[in-house]
């Protein structure tokens, strides 16, 4: 999907575009131990979309930016990004995005489609959904893209040239089967990447990835190495209009 650029916003020539970057838009569970920042409520996550379309942001996913982020093209945008592909997903946020016109990309772990976050519920305390294909395909429907997040969500450095590449080009196909669509876009678990995950990533067919690295993204920078925004529980709405506003999460690494 991609959407004009909107007359009534402010010229904002090859302006830093803001990647946000969520986990769980749901109410934090109470005996959480850990990570309670990961939800944002539903309630919280629609304020914040109010926000971005008053300030003149169209919401957009990652193959729906492409052309900004590569600089060819200008517009008040932002992106939506969703790790992990939890089920409230589907059910939380898509309604809020579809009410405001707005795309996402859920970056999805291929080997737990319909499981649950096996790679860290023991460490977290708390075991989430993740969507079945069927949700997926649900997701897809509603106007959102699917992007790769891995088959198990390792550290990715620390996996060998075997693992890496089962990691990244089987993620790819595993998705690109169980949907029949292209999954072009790729997202490094726990942000964790060197040259050689890159250079996989390039090799897999992905058309760029994102990182945990603070700060917006500068039209014509690096598409291997996107930085983001992360939206968490504690943040009040005036903090997230600052960060997508102003510098205040550029040069905080
Ligand atoms: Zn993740």
């Amino acid at each position: 999907m991609n959407y004009p650029a909107q007359s009534s916003a402010a010229p904002v020539s090859m302006a830093p575009i803001p990647i946000l970057m969520y986990h769980n838009i749901a109410p934090a569970p109470r005996d959480i131990r850990v990570y309670r920042s990961l939800y944002v409520s539903p309630r919280a996550f629609a304020r914040q979309m109010w926000l971005l379309r008053r300030l003149g942001y169209v919401g957009l996913s990652m193959t729906a930016a492409a052309p900004y982020l590569r600089g060819e093209r200008e517009g008040r945008v932002a992106v939506i990004t969703l790790d992990d592909g939890y089920a409230d997903n589907l059910q939380a946020a898509m309604p809020v995005l579809q009410r405001f016109g707005f795309g996402a990309t859920c970056y999805v772990v291929s080997g737990q489609i319909g499981q649950h976050n096996r790679w860290d519920a023991e460490r977290l305390g708390v075991s989430k959904p993740l969507m079945t294909a069927e949700q997926l395909r649900e997701w897809h429907a509603g106007g959102m893209e699917i992007g790769a997040h891995t088959r198990t969500h390792p550290r990715l450095t620390q996996c060998d040239e075997t693992q890496l590449r089962n990691e990244i080009h089987g993620s790819k196909a595993e998705l690109e089967d169980l949907l029949a669509l292209p999954v072009s876009q790729f997202c490094y678990p726990y942000g964790d990447y060197d040259d050689r995950v890159v250079g996989m990533t390039r090799e897999a067919g992905f058309a760029a990835a994102t990182t945990t690295h603070r700060g917006r993204a500068i039209p014509g920078t690096d598409p291997w190495r996107l930085p983001r925004i992360q939206v968490a529980r504690h943040h009040l709405l005036p903090q997230f209009g600052m960060k997508i506003l102003s510098g205040y999460e550029d040069r905080r690494e």
